[in-house]
């Protein structure tokens, strides 16, 4: 059975970077795009701070092109999902729902994270018509207009200080009596003066006809339900990484995310290396993923010189 170079698992600005570096170094490869060809950008409308596009790109068509410029240079993008690994010394096994099974002398990890869900009914149809889950991303879609966090934690807490210089007003909906977030943001958090904080407060319902108009929550301390009218909504209960995959197969740490070596895109196991989402719980931008799936296609280069060429 042939080996193959280098597998990529996962198709976000991370692998398609990947793709596009290994496809002009020459070195054969192959890319999965799993569920969600494309990636997270996929599921959002405008991207404004991905450099190179000064009027703004729709998240599919960045995702498009990127894939287009992948194959211009020679990569393979396989359709597909890989259900099952197996890191062996020099040589890795992979498995698809295809029923394949590959040989290959390196991976890159590039799987993502994907955001954690409220789980409430209307959540999915709003996305991206009114409901986000990144503040830095489409922040800027609602400036001057009223909207709603919904979250208690350090992301939540960062992405209303952020929207509080870009929206007219705020308001932080937490579904306990406290922030669960560093000292420093809440300070940060009582001194706004357009952030109406609701502690107590769950989320039941989204509404709206296309584009979401208001919310309804329900108070926890005496069961009223109330409808707050917002243009835009933040769900920000955080991440997690989609890692599942590679659950005692690679080092991880405790929530999950891939750990890398300082400065690189290595793993803990040779030949394995992580780039983009899944191993960073800090940036998780477009452009940080496309510098850290570059950053691992010429760690492969360097790992095939010198294990096999
Ligand atoms: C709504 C929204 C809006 C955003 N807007 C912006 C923005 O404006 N600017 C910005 O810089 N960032 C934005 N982000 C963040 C950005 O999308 C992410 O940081 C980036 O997509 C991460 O890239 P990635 O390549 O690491 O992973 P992802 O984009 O998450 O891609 C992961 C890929 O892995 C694949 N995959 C998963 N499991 C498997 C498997 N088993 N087999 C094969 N493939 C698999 C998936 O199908 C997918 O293709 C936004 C995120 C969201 C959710």
């Amino acid at each position: 059975m042939k080996i193959i170079d280098c597998v990529i698992i996962g198709s976000g600005p991370a692998g398609y970077s990947a793709a596009i570096y290994l496809a002009r170094s020459n070195i054969k490869h192959l890319i999965y795009t799993g569920d969600i060809p494309g990636g997270q950008l996929i599921n959002t409308t405008r991207i404004d701070n991905y450099p190179g596009y000064s009027k703004g790109i729709l998240g599919i068509k960045l995702m498009n092109e990127m894939y287009k410029q992948a194959i211009k240079f020679g990569s393979i993008v396989k359709f597909n999902k890989i259900l099952k690994v197996s890191f062996k010394k020099k040589k890795n096994y992979l498995y698809t729902n295809n029923k394949e099974k590959i040989i290959t002398k390196s991976v890159i990890i590039a799987t993502g994270s994907l955001p954690k869900k409220l789980k409430i009914k209307s959540e999915k149809k709003y996305l991206g018509y009114g409901i986000s889950y990144c503040a830095t991303c489409d922040g800027m879609i609602f400036k001057n207009k009223i909207v709603a966090v919904i979250g208690g934690g350090n992301t939540a807490l960062e992405n209303t200080i952020l929207l509080s210089n870009i929206c007219k007003k705020i308001y932080l909906i937490v579904r306990n009596n406290k922030f669960k977030a560093s000292k420093i943001f809440i300070k940060k958090i009582y001194k706004k003066k357009n952030v109406k904080i609701l502690f107590n407060k769950i989320i039941i319902k989204f509404k709206g006809k296309k584009i979401l108009k208001s919310i309804n929550y329900k108070n926890k301390i005496n069961n009223k339900i109330n409808n707050l009218k917002v243009s835009g909504v933040f769900i920000s209960i955080g991440n997690y990484p989609n890692t599942l995959l590679f659950k005692k197969k690679i080092k991880m740490d405790n929530n999950g995310y891939i750990i890398t070596k300082s400065k690189s895109t290595k793993t803990n196991k040779k030949g394995i290396f992580a780039a983009g989402d899944v191993q960073d719980k800090i940036y998780k931008q477009a452009i940080t993923s496309a510098g850290s799936g570059c950053m691992a296609a010429l760690d492969v280069e360097k790992y095939l010189n010198y294990y096999y060429y």
